[in-house]
């Protein structure tokens, strides 16, 4: 075959395999038209889960009669003339691509008007070709209608997933755009039903409470953040909701849905230490940068985005969240008055089992190096809220039970010692007592695994390991942590390594972090293990001097509270019914 230039039809065929995959693509390409034409009212109407009809009508600013044509035709757009303008795209749209792509894979309708013209001008074209051209009464806006999407592409249709699947994809994008703009009124409707309206009122708390219900919007914390050019707002979850996955953690950027891993895992890292592992939490995040500092011409979905300083950026996520979630955290009680007031309260008789733990003392070393992860989050002291407690014997050999001025404590002993290590380790890495092995131990790790120890080795050595590399893929062991002495060499450099999420790595402070959690888990008392009287106590005071007693470093509960209160109403001693 000779070289020739492909007609255009089929051209825009190609790269609408790039711009509209799925029907959720239409319907955003569709809607962010909308807004860029500076729609205060959109309504989607969607039929078949889009593969039958998908509507999306707005009261825009319309387009001229004129320009309706051009409107659909390759690289036509009105949002851009030069290429030095690609830098500062204010607009969601740009490339002049979408109505073009979504023509030549379906059957399609354009109607618009302008406050200028009496009616509205229509265009109908099929796959790529004008049929037809009328003119029409309507309102000032546009309305887009796309029929049989791929009917020309069969392929594509057969890539298509289950009708609900296609429609949920819908409604979650239709949800997190009336999220984002709530000045906007939405309106979703799927096969005649209405999944979605919001007022359009601006208030986005208002929007949340209609979208999720009542009480998930009072749950969620506000985020509200400035620094410098950049502005963070929206909503992230407290410690308490949680999910299996991270694909409720959603990114505006400049008014644009994006995805980010390495923002993700940023906020994710916020969480660290405080939720449960493999729990994740949930965010809707707007963030607003100069318009130079993003680049927004990397993908022709327009999904991805490149940040100029990415680290900046990431560090402000982070004490962004960590602000909002040590507001409303029940880690860091306003006034820690708890344990005096509590105190007036002890039964008769009851005699603290530890030294008084003072509350707040400036050498809670702890609660200080809790400040200090990441090196870029300042926090305010934080303080425990635990009363002191008297430890009364050991349950099972895993728990142990203990009692406070305010009712019984079952503690999990693996937990707490888990958490115990974890602030005790973290609070002063570097004079952590290291130990010579009598002989020293050769490691040999798969080269996954090697590549992974590798940049941590520094910080693993701060903490009390003398590893270096000694070959290829094997590292000798010399020293481990004191307290790691009786575990086996071998398996505690295995475990320092073990399931490294790899986009999950950016921040120096919560690596050590993990690798100390990790190593704490590691040596702590397992369960089933038998402690001494004076074991008992001892775990019980070291836990009560912990910034954060109730939760171990992966962020499981390590103790049970049965309240005076709870085991009277159980015992039918008061309000009973
Ligand atoms: P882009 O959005 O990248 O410019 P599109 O193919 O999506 O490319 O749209 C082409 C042009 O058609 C836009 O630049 C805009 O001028 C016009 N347009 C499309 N949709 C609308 C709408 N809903 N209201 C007003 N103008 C629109
Ligand atoms: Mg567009």
């Amino acid at each position: 075959m000779k070289i020739h230039q492909l007609p255009d039809e089929v051209a825009s065929q190609i790269a609408a395999g790039e711009v509209v995959e799925r029907p959720v693509s239409v319907v955003k390409e569709l809607v962010e038209n909308s807004i860029d034409s500076g729609a205060t009212d959109i309504r989607i109407r969607v039929e078949g889960a889009g593969k039958i009809r998908i509507e999306v009508e707005d009261n825009g600013q319309g387009i001229a009669p004129d320009e309706l044509t051009l409107a659909v035709s390759r690289h036509a757009t009105s949002k851009l003339a030069r290429a030095e303008e690609l830098f500062q795209i204010q607009t969601l749209g740009f490339r002049g691509e979408a109505l073009a792509s979504i023509a030549s894979v379906s059957h399609f309708l354009l109607e618009s008007r302008v406050a200028e013209q009496p009616v509205a001008a229509r265009i109908e074209v099929e796959g790529g070709k004008l049929l037809r051209q009328s003119s029409t009464g309507a309102m000032t806006g546009t309305l887009v209608r796309v029929d049989s999407l791929f009917y020309n592409v069969p392929a594509r249709l057969n890539f298509l997933k289950q009708d609900s699947t296609e429609r949920s994809q819908i409604d979650s994008f239709v949800t997190r755009y009336a999220l984002a703009y709530p000045h906007i009124r939405f309106s979703l409707y799927q096969d005649g039903r209405q999944v979605l309206q919001t007022s359009g009122s601006g208030d986005r708390r208002e929007v949340l409470s209609r979208l999720f219900g009542l009480e998930t919007a009072r749950q969620m914390l506000g985020v509200l953040f400035e620094d410098q050019d950049i502005r963070i707002e929206g909503f992230i979850s407290p410690l308490a909701i949680t999910r299996s996955n991270r694909r409720e953690i959603v990114f505006f950027v400049n008014g644009r849905l994006i995805q980010d891993i390495a923002l993700t895992s940023a906020l994710v890292q916020a969480y660290a230490n405080m939720i449960m592992v493999g729990r994740y939490p949930t965010a809707y995040l707007f963030i607003q940068l100069p318009a130079d500092q993003v680049d927004v011409n990397v993908h022709p979905a327009k999904a991805e985005v490149r940040f100029r300083k990415p680290d900046i950026l990431f560090s402000a996520l982070q004490r962004a969240a960590r602000r909002a979630l040590l507001a409303y955290s029940p880690l860091a009680p306003e006034v820690n008055s708890s344990v005096l007031i509590n105190r007036q309260n002890e039964p008769a008789g009851w005699t603290p089992a530890a030294p008084i733990l003072e509350v707040g003392s400036p050498d809670e070393s702890g609660a200080e190096s809790f400040a200090s992860d990441a090196g870029a989050w300042q926090s305010p002291r934080l303080t425990n809220d635990l009363p002191l407690l008297r430890c009364l014997g050991q349950l099972g050999a895993t728990y142990l039970v203990a009692e406070g001025p305010d009712g019984l404590y079952l503690v999990d002993q693996h937990a707490a010692h888990e958490r115990i290590l974890f602030e005790q380790y973290r609070s002063n890495p570097t004079v952590v007592a290291s130990q010579q092995l009598l002989s020293p131990v050769v490691v040999h790790l798969q080269p996954g695994q090697a590549r992974l120890l590798e940049p941590v080795l520094p910080a693993v050595k701060q903490f009390g390991f003398d590893i270096e590399p000694f070959g290829q893929n094997s590292y000798r062991i010399r020293a481990v942590p004191m307290f790691a002495y009786s575990s086996d060499p071998a398996t505690l450099l295995r475990v320092l390594v073990e399931d490294f999420e790899e986009d999950e790595t950016p921040f120096e402070g919560l690596i050590v972090d993990k690798l100390i959690a990790r190593i704490c888990k590691r040596v702590a008392v397992k369960g089933g293990q038998v402690l001494s009287v004076e074991e008992q106590r001892r775990l019980i005071s070291d836990l009560e001097k912990c910034a954060n007693p109730r939760t171990c470093p992966h962020g499981r509960p390590t103790m049970i509270h049965l309240s005076v209160e709870l085991l009277e109403r159980q015992f039918g001693r008061r309000g009973a019914r």
